[in-house]
């Protein structure tokens, strides 16, 4: 008998426990969910700012722990450099800004920004230092000024339309019946993907962080309006560190280094120059996507002598 009633008092206090518990139902799902995303460690310290500099220190990284993603993969962004990723879809080229950011984190080796593991300095402060044009802009319900704006919320108007212009969405906006005041997102107006790409840019613009990352979704745009974005990315990443995930090769020519990225490991690297003489995957690459261009221009002159 004195042996059971410890482990029913013991059973009783959890009851208790659990009743008390069911009532903040919602927080113990929040709890649990926080669980799995990354969280700063208690010592964790603002990142200190420098010059700028972006590290991958032989990283490795799955999403499932069956199936590798990234096996290893290092490389250097000095200060305002430029370096390009490039690789069929499904690399792992999205995944390596996700760990910048540290929307994951590594399962060996190390990220680094100005020196400082990304594990070690606050969430905040990291996204804070690094701004992101993302393949796809999801934007507010609210105004398209709100939208921009959100990049630094105590910009003056002057600034927001300033950095609208830079990103060569201003005339657009102007020309819209309530301009800086019409409503976008879901429930106002659509957005073509090169505008809402146009209002990521300038929202980027407007924070101004030490640390760029462009993963582009030119493909899918006209050539006019593909040489405009560009305009205004080569705009916001001047003087800037930049990571620039690129699908069309022509806007990785200028890169310091490209990366070819394959099946989790850097297939190729160096400049556009050097890696044309190897005659490996980037000049195939390059070649290929030259001779669909090539094609698709033939067939604009053929459609317009019609
Ligand atoms: P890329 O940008 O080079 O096209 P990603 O980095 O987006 O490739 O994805 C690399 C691989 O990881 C893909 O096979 C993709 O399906 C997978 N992947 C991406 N995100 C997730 C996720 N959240 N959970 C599981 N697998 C993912
Ligand atoms: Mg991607």
């Amino acid at each position: 008998l004195i042996q059971l009633s410890v482990p029913l008092n013991f059973i009783g206090s959890i009851y208790r426990e659990i009743r008390q518990g069911l009532t903040d139902i919602e927080q113990l799902f929040d709890l649990l969910d926080a669980r799995q995303e990354v969280t700063d460690r208690l010592d964790a310290k603002p990142l200190a700012v420098g010059v700028g500099s972006v590290a991958f220190r032989d990283v490795h990284f799955a999403y499932d722990p069956n199936r590798p993603i990234l096996k290893g993969i290092s490389f250097d962004v000095p200060a305002g450099k430029t370096v390009a990723i490039v690789g069929p879809s499904g690399a792992g080229k999205s995944t390596i800004s996700r760990l910048l950011f540290r929307f994951y984190d590594v399962q060996s080796g190390a990220v680094l920004v100005d020196g400082q593991d990304v594990r070690d300095v606050t969430q905040e402060s990291l996204r804070a230092a690094i701004g992101m044009v993302p393949q796809d802009t999801v934007l507010f319900n609210d105004t398209i000024a709100y939208n921009i704006r959100y990049g630094r919320p105590g910009a003056s108007e002057e600034e927001v339309k300033r950095a609208a212009e830079l990103a060569q969405i201003g005339p657009f906006i102007e020309h819209l019946p309530d301009g800086y005041r019409a409503l976008v997102g879901e429930r106002g107006l659509k957005l073509s993907g090169g505008e809402k790409q146009r209002v990521a840019i300038a929202r980027t613009i407007l924070k101004a962080p030490p640390i760029l990352i462009l993963d582009e979704a030119t493909s899918a745009l006209d050539t006019h309006t593909e040489q405009e974005i560009q305009a205004a990315l080569d705009l916001v990443s001047r003087d800037r560190t930049t990571i620039v995930i690129a699908h069309r090769l022509s806007t990785v020519i200028s890169a310091d280094e490209i990366i070819v990225l394959k099946d989790g490991v850097i297939a190729e690297r160096g400049t556009h120059a050097a890696l044309l003489r190897e005659h490996g995957l980037y000049a195939s690459m390059w070649d290929r996507q030259r001779e669909a261009t090539e094609a698709e221009e033939r067939l604009r002159i053929a459609r317009e002598s019609d």
